[in-house]
């Protein structure tokens, strides 16, 4: 038996080595996985599926064991763990891949046992969508799919995307994704051509604007919480989706999913890689939620 608001976190357990500010850190323990376990294994039970290899450091199997309740389905290979490289704009917002090294992901395909089949909740974190839907064809009951994704899948594979898109409950994308995937840049008209997809409910994320939440009948916009200075934007996504699913699974309503998502990745953006999630204060975390309630307009 798992409990009611279990979340099943399907994406990538990476390395990264990130450039940001003429600064080169490597061997940084990421991947969408990752970040989304650090955000909301602080509220609800998580059971990790994806893959590792033999290089993976002590520090990211502490986060593991400490933020997540069951890795039953998280493999160990020999071999090199995934490893990304990314170099950010000075603007912060915008970055280039310098390169993506799939190590074990490599052939990998997801295989969930018994109990991981019955999840009430589940989180598609950004990966190939073929993983994605493997994941999807292997639980037997009508689970609640919160999906993520980015640029390289909606150009490389989007025939699967669109099938993982149709069996997702909510879909959460940025600006340009929404674009991508519809043709449209006003975001309104993409967020309808997006719900005629498949999903009840789409989020698109505005990155330092805030998000828009979309269903047929509503629509909810939160801005963001003014962090004083960024020091690296990578994980916000997984963040927010990581810390919007948690409260789901709580019963929360979409507004204070919202928000939740909104304080998580506004405390990952305020030190490189992982290290805020990690540290962070419940008290810090209620402190942005209360300041984001006057931030959604319903
Ligand atoms: P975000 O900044 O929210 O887009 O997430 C960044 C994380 O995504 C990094 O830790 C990377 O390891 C991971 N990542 C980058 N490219 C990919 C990819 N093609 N598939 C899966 N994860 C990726």
């Amino acid at each position: 038996m798992t409990d009611d608001n279990t979340v099943l976190i399907l994406g990538s357990i990476a390395l990264d080595t990130l450039e940001i500010d003429n600064r080169r850190y490597s061997g940084l323990v990421g991947g969408s996985t990752t970040y989304a376990t650090l955000s909301a294994g602080r509220f609800v039970p998580i059971h990790v599926v994806g893959i590792i290899g033999d290089d993976f450091p002590e520090s990211g199997h502490r986060i593991f064991d400490t933020f997540a309740n069951d890795l039953s389905d998280l493999e160990v290979k020999v071999g090199p763990t995934f490893s990304w490289g990314g170099r950010y704009h000075s603007d912060m917002n915008n970055r280039d891949t310098l390169f993506t090294e799939l190590g074990v992901f490599d052939n990998y395909s997801p295989k969930l046992t018994g109990q991981n089949r019955n999840v009430p909740y589940v989180f598609l974190a950004n990966i190939h969508p073929e993983l994605q839907l493997t994941v999807l064809d292997q639980l037997s009951k009508n689970s609640v799919i919160v999906t993520d994704t980015m640029n390289l899948w909606i150009n490389t594979t989007r025939a699967a995307l669109l099938r993982v898109i149709r069996q997702t409950t909510i879909l959460l994308v940025n600006e340009s994704e929404a674009d991508l995937l519809t043709g449209i840049s006003d975001l309104n008209r993409a967020a309808e051509k997006l719900l005629e997809m498949g999903p009840e409910q789409v989020i698109i994320k505005c990155g330092n604007r805030g998000a828009i939440q979309y269903s047929d009948e509503v629509k909810t916009v939160i801005g963001t919480y003014p962090v004083k200075k960024v020091i690296d934007p990578t994980g916000a996504g997984d963040s927010f989706g990581g810390g919007f699913i948690a409260a789901i699974a709580n019963g929360a309503e979409i507004k204070d999913a919202l928000i939740r998502g909104t304080a998580m990745a506004s405390i990952c953006v305020e030190g490189i890689g992982t290290a805020m999630l990690e540290q962070t204060s419940e008290e810090k975390i209620l402190a942005r939620e209360r300041y984001l309630l006057d931030k959604v307009i319903p």
